[in-house]
């Protein structure tokens, strides 16, 4: 099934993202993880895939298999081109083909010491895995502007339009802390005409070394409110790992409420967060998604 139509039978689309472990650790490492995801009923589940074709790429293919095939869950395989030659591309594809995956995130990655190959940004990937045939595409956005955009998120929309055009089917933010950045988002998106659904990526913060990595990598802004948690509970991992999932809660919730066509949980490999956020939100999904009768 193509992602693209659980956004037509729902009215909110709640998914997971996972990463595969690292080479020197079994790929069976993960199993339990997915085992603990899939109870948890999501509609989807996204593996993401290493940037210039890593020798873990096998496994972002391999999990989506196991997770559709042994869970019957729907799965998203993240593809980044940066570095990567079209017959490299083509492998990848055929793979997924093969491995019964229909769904694709169509990414450019991020410009390391990899050169750029054949593909220059992620339209140009996405436009060719259109051209390839029947496969559905996702695309990455940014509320708060991509960090090369220095914050411009009138020129990202611009891009994200080109996204859509190229053949995009729907789109997942990057994290963000503040809804306020994904309402202004989502009108600027709609004023340009972009018509494709919009997921909005919420990430638990569950310690301080990874808030200051996200927030170095992706330059997601933290309002006060959660500079507050993270100070006053820095030397409690657990007080701070709660706090963080309420904090999550609390943005989902208001996100829901607000109409938003899906939430997408970065679930950071941790059951014990998306279990606690699934739970407490479980009765706002099946509100919000139960069909009227009348
Ligand atoms: P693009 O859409 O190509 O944009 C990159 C930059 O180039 C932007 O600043 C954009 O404005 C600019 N740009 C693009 N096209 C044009 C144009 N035509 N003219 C002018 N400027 C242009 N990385 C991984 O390595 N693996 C993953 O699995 C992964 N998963 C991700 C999942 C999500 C939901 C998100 C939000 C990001 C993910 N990333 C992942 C990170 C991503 O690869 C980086 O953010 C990367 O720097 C940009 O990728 P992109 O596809 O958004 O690039």
């Amino acid at each position: 099934m193509k992602i693209k139509q659980l956004f037509k039978d729902k009215k909110l689309v709640f998914s997971f993202e996972i990463f595969p472990p690292k080479p020197d650790y079994p790929v069976e490492t993960i199993y339990d993880t997915i085992e603990e995801l899939s109870v948890l009923n999501p509609d989807y589940i996204s593996v993401t895939y290493g940037a210039g074709g890593s020798v873990n790429n096998n496994r972002t293919c391999q999990l989506s298999h196991f997770i559709k095939s042994r869970y019957g869950i729907e799965s998203l395989a993240h593809l980044t081109c940066i570095g990567s030659s079209k017959e490299y591309i083509d492998s990848i594809i055929r793979e997924l083909r093969d491995k019964d995956i229909y769904n694709i995130l169509a990414l450019r990655g991020d410009i390391g010491n990899i050169g750029i190959g054949e593909f220059n940004n992620s339209q140009e990937l996405i436009q060719y895995i259109k051209e390839s045939g029947n496969l559905g595409i996702a695309a990455a956005c940014y509320p708060e502007g991509h960090i090369e955009s220095k914050k411009d998120v009138d020129k990202d929309i611009r891009v994200l339009k080109l996204k859509e055009e190229a053949g995009a089917d729907y789109f997942i933010s990057q994290l963000f802390f503040d809804n306020s950045y994904f309402y202004d988002f989502l009108d600027k998106a709609k004023q340009k005409g972009i018509k494709g659904p919009i997921q909005a990526g919420v990430m638990p913060v569950i310690n301080k070394k990874q808030i200051e990595r996200v927030v170095s990598l992706c330059g997601a802004k933290l309002p006060n409110k959660f500079l507050r948690i993270m100070n006053k509970y820095e030397y409690d991992k657990l007080a701070l790992r709660d706090a963080g999932i309420a904090f999550a809660l609390e943005q989902i919730v208001d996100l829901a409420s607000f109409g938003v066509d899906g939430i997408h949980l970065y679930t950071m490999n941790n059951p014990y967060i998306a279990k606690n956020i699934s739970k407490n939100i479980e009765f706002i999904l099946s509100s919000i998604n139960r069909k009227s009768v009348i």
